[in-house]
């Protein structure tokens, strides 16, 4: 099991969002669930280079994870990929939920070839966070793109919404419980 944050190291003080405010904070529950899984941290700011990107994709922190996913594939199991974001609580991030007009708790940018509709389901109805949408992903988000690529690969990339209005730091732990069962029995 893989946990990735690309977009998490923020720098202190800036009045302008320049990263992903609540994706450490995701991934460090997250992690707390499933202390077998290896994280990977963002080691730079997403100005210097957006570490998502197939440009980036020679980096060294981009080349240690897909040389571990590879090292899971030839381990025989299947690999589970969680690639971490968070997003501004605004209409203009990912739209709205009709017919509520929600701006979304959750997202996942999905893959139709490799649908997380039984997850998101298992969400909805398991936790408190209810106002979630499935969107479909574009290639250009490289890191799934890349693990799947190497074989028995389920990655997926979720959305958390950064406003305390919107996801507490408590529904964080009931998704991230979600997600520990869901890595586990797969
Ligand atoms: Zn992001």
């Amino acid at each position: 099991m893989i946990i990735t944050v690309p977009h998490g190291k923020c720098p202190r003080g800036s009045v302008v969002r320049q990263c992903d405010e609540r994706a450490n904070e995701v991934a460090l529950t997250l992690a707390a669930f499933l202390p077998e899984a290896s994280v990977y941290w963002a080691p730079s700011y997403r100005v210097e280079g957006d570490l998502n990107r197939p440009e980036t994709r020679q980096w060294g922190w981009r080349r240690e994870i897909q040389a571990e996913v590879e090292r899971q594939v030839a381990g025989g199991n299947r690999v589970v990929l969680f690639d971490i974001h968070s997003f501004p609580d605004t209409s203009t991030s990912f739209g709205v939920l009709p017919p509520s007009g929600a701006v979304p708790q959750l997202v996942i940018l999905d893959q139709p070839s490799m649908p997380h509709t039984a997850l998101a389901r298992q969400i909805t109805s398991t936790t408190s966070v209810s106002l979630l949408a499935v969107l479909v992903a574009s290639e250009i988000n490289d890191i799934t793109t890349q693990a799947r690529a190497a074989g028995n690969v389920d990655a997926m990339l979720w959305e958390f919404n950064e406003s305390s209005t919107r996801i507490t730091h408590d529904q964080i732990g009931e998704v991230a419980r979600v997600f520990a069962d869901y890595a586990r029995a797969n």
